[in-house]
């Protein structure tokens, strides 16, 4: 008897099985998942009793779509009337995540999956799904991305304590420029003839042009170290080596190092935070430095160049004595170092930046002896 039952239905019963409908609808309550259907003719919606638990609002607030889609958030409708509505054209699944309003205003992220069958003569005849909580999911997503913030901002400061003392000499030179010029001035207008009053207006022009240099480092400095949301924009490359290298450069000079410069064909731009990616410069660039404070030959060259590919390439080389053994294989891992005074973040931090813009992070020998350092970010189209 139950084996012409199976036959004539094409699948057992419920009770072969074990499980009510019942059964199984409590089973989805406990765990909170709330099932839902739609008629697509009339547009009304039939929903579990749980959904005041799942979504926060009793099922008889949301008799039809119209309904459901008042408590959804203002920012997420339109993409969920998107996909109900892709789902009624063509059938199959969908999967979204939206936040769902209550009454007292509080928000509350849940994930919907939906799925349509078309019947024959494309009717629909089915449109069903479900919904659950997704909140403690968002929250630690979001606890995620601030603590990555955090760490980005922290390795950021810790960049510029570095340079601290280096960005103070640099400081120091327009202020004393302009202290001189002021003298000279001073010493002028003590017998103010026409030639006197225009080596004083000369002098006051310099003046200003250096003052204009130290607010440009400052900018720089301050730029650099706001912590800031990510904001991605179309950047020039040579734009973005040219800010790094202001500032990662600094006092490199004194020190002999000789830095070759190739930003690429002018005009490439990428989509980028430029904050970020002129982090991850600062870091490559004053690492090289650094390898090559006990090298003889001290050479540097940082060149873009587009890939072919739809990305730019941009790579740190140096001649010094290359990446270390003891720590070749853990590279990219945080706390990673050779130096008695490095936090080793530097690379880590450098490597989530630029693979969360999309692009590569390699490292290589360099043919000029050192290591060389290699990104990728996605070409920006005008
Ligand atoms: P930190 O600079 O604080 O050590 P990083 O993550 O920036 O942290 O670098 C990790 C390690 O990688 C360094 O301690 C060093 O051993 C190695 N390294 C980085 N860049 C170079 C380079 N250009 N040449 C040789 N070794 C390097």
């Amino acid at each position: 008897m139950q084996r012409s039952e199976r036959t004539r239905s094409g699948r057992g019963t419920e009770a072969q099985h074990g499980l009510s409908a019942r059964d199984l609808r409590e089973t989805l309550d406990e765990i909170g998942i709330c099932t839902w259907s739609l008629n697509p003719a009339t547009g009304r919606v039939a929903i579990s009793k749980n959904c005041h638990h799942v979504l926060g609002v009793p099922a008889r607030c949301l008799p039809d779509h119209d309904a459901f889609q008042a408590v959804v958030h203002p920012e997420d409708r339109a993409a969920r009337a998107a996909a109900v509505r892709w789902a009624l054209e063509h059938g199959g699944r969908y999967s979204i995540e939206y936040r769902v309003r209550q009454a007292d205003g509080e928000l509350r992220w849940v994930r919907s999956h939906g799925r349509a069958e078309i019947g024959g003569g494309a009717r629909m005849t089915r449109f069903r799904g479900i919904v659950y909580r997704i909140d403690e999911h968002r929250q630690a997503e979001a606890r995620l991305q601030r603590l990555q913030a955090d760490l980005i901002h922290v390795s950021r400061l810790s960049a510029m304590g570095e340079m601290a003392s280096a960005l103070a000499h640099e400081l120091n030179q327009p202020l004393g420029a302009i202290s001189n010029y002021a003298a000279a001035c001073d010493h002028f207008l003590a017998e103010p003839g026409n030639a006197q009053i225009d080596a004083a207006r000369t002098a006051l022009a310099a003046a200003a042009k250096q003052s204009q240099r130290a607010g440009a480092i400052i900018r720089r400095l301050r730029d650099f170290v706001t912590r800031g949301e990510t904001d991605r924009r179309l950047e020039s490359v040579a734009g973005l080596i040219d800010d790094a290298c202001d500032l990662a450069l600094v006092g490199a000079r004194e020190q002999g190092v000789e830095a070759r410069i190739d930003p690429g064909p002018p005009g490439i731009r990428v989509l980028a935070d430029r904050v970020q990616i002129q982090q991850v410069l600062v870091n490559l660039i004053r690492n090289a430095c650094e390898a090559l404070r006990d090298s003889a030959r001290r050479h540097l060259a940082i060149v873009a160049a587009a890939h072919g590919d739809g990305f730019v390439c941009i790579s740190v080389s140096d001649s010094g004595p290359g990446i270390a053994e003891a720590v070749a294989e853990t590279l990219f891992l945080p706390f990673v170092t050779t130096k008695s005074t490095g936090m080793g973040v530097g690379l880590s931090v450098s490597r989530s930046i630029v693979l969360a813009h999309g692009g590569t992070f390699t490292v290589g020998s360099s043919a000029l002896g050192g290591a060389t350092f290699r990104f990728t970010l996605p070409a920006a189209e005008d």
